[in-house]
Order: C-alpha cells, then structure tokens, then sequence
C-alpha cells in the first residue's frame, strides 16, 4: 500500500476519533438542527478551485471581517454534516498562534473551510512544513497563505533575546533561533522583522519539493501577508 494511502486513512480515522469525542455536542445539536434545517450557505460545487478564487474569497471574508459584516458562513448544523465523510478546503492559512490572529475568523470562513497551521511567529520546520504540505499534495488545495501580524509577541520577544544575548527558556529559545536571520536584516525593528520573517517563510515553502511543481504549474499559489491587529485588515506582502 502506498505511503500516502496509509497516511489518508489514518488522518480519516482521526477524524472519526474526534466525531467520537463530540458525540455528545452533536446529538445535542441534532435537535436545533431539526428545527432550523437551513441550507449551508456555500454548496460544495462553489469552493474555489484556483488560487487566484482563493485568495479573492480570503479577501471577501476579511472585508467583511473589517467592516464588522461578517457573515460566519459554514458554521451550522447543515455544514457540519455536509463535511462529515470528506473535506475539501480551498486555502492553508500558516499563522501564528497568537489569540487575536485566528484564521478563520480573521477571513469570516467556518467548517471544512480551511487548513490552520500555527505556530509561534509562524515559524517553520520539518513538521510544521509537512502539515502545510498535506492539503496542495493529497487534496489539490490550491493556496497558502503565510500570515505574520502586527504586534508579534513572539518576533517581539526574540528580538529582545537575540538583542541582549540571552537566551529564552525552554524550547522558546527555538523560535528566537528560527527568527535570527530576520532580526539581523530588520536592524531591530520589530515590524519590519514580521514582514521580512514572513516573506522568508513564503520563500522557504515556494522551494518545497512538493510545492515547487504544483507552483511552477499554476496549480498553487503561497503568498505572505500581515494582519493588522487594530484594523482586521489583511494585506499582501508577496
Ligand atoms: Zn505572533
């Protein structure tokens, strides 16, 4: 059996772990469900197939999400079942695990919607970069956006490590590691770090062995953007 068989059905079974684990939430919601027995807003034919539908669909959610007329589609009962047996999401959003930047409200998305990788200041390794791979190599996503943000407490706080030469605690030291090269090209302006961290990580993922092809063919498209965390609004960088 192929690798990537093997690797289908163990991420399927854990998806029925975590139906399991919900069992009681959903029973519970079978009931409003009944009641409300709405359609879900987006039929699966809709879901964008390019990168260019793609990204302009992030860029709609987060208008909205700007405006404060987000809509919060996907995120019914109706959804939930429609994504119950397959997914099929048309972006990875590879952002940073702060609170304030969570994907799939920052683009007004919901269930089935996207693939959320995140880690501090969106920093990458081996692992990270084989979660981002999963959806553009097994289901034919065809975008990654790579997500810094204003105000990065982590890209804050590795700035002020590799400043003073001292390390952080624990494994936190990694990351400050992960971001020195954008620290020495930022000349410590916290910021510009974001950004240029970003677009390095957008550079990194292009040269990917599984990506590079699927770009090379239009079939993919990684971008870098910034999120702005007093606005709401999304911009591209690259
Ligand atoms: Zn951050």
């Amino acid at each position: 059996m192929p690798n990537h068989m093997i690797n289908r059905r163990a991420l399927l079974r854990a998806g029925i772990v975590t139906g399991g684990l919900l069992t009681g939430v959903a029973s519970a919601g079978t009931a409003a469900f009944a009641r409300t027995a709405q359609p879900s807003n987006t039929a699966p034919d809709q879901r964008p197939a390019t990168p260019a539908e793609a990204w302009a669909t992030l860029r709609e959610g987060n208008r909205r999400w700007v405006d404060g007329t987000a809509t919060h589609p996907h995120q019914d009962a109706a959804r939930r079942k429609e994504v119950a047996e397959k997914q099929d999401p048309f972006a990875v959003v590879f952002s940073c695990i702060d609170s304030r930047v969570a994907p799939e409200l920052v683009f007004d998305t919901g269930l089935g919607d996207l693939f959320v990788v995140r880690t501090a200041a969106q920093t990458i390794d081996p692992l990270v970069t084989g979660a981002a791979e999963y959806g553009p190599a097994e289901l034919g996503t065809p975008l990654v956006v790579v997500l810094g943000h204003q105000r990065c407490g982590a890209v804050t706080a590795a700035a002020e490590s590799l400043h003073d030469h001292k390390k952080l605690p624990g494994e936190l030291d990694t990351i400050a590691s992960a971001l020195r090269s954008a620290y020495k090209r930022s000349g410590g302006d916290v910021d510009k770090m974001i950004r240029i961290n970003t677009i390095d990580v957008v550079k990194q993922l292009k040269k990917d062995k599984l990506f590079a092809p699927r770009i090379a063919k239009g079939r993919l498209k990684v971008i870098g953007a910034y999120y702005s965390i007093d606005t709401g609004e999304v911009t591209r960088l690259v």
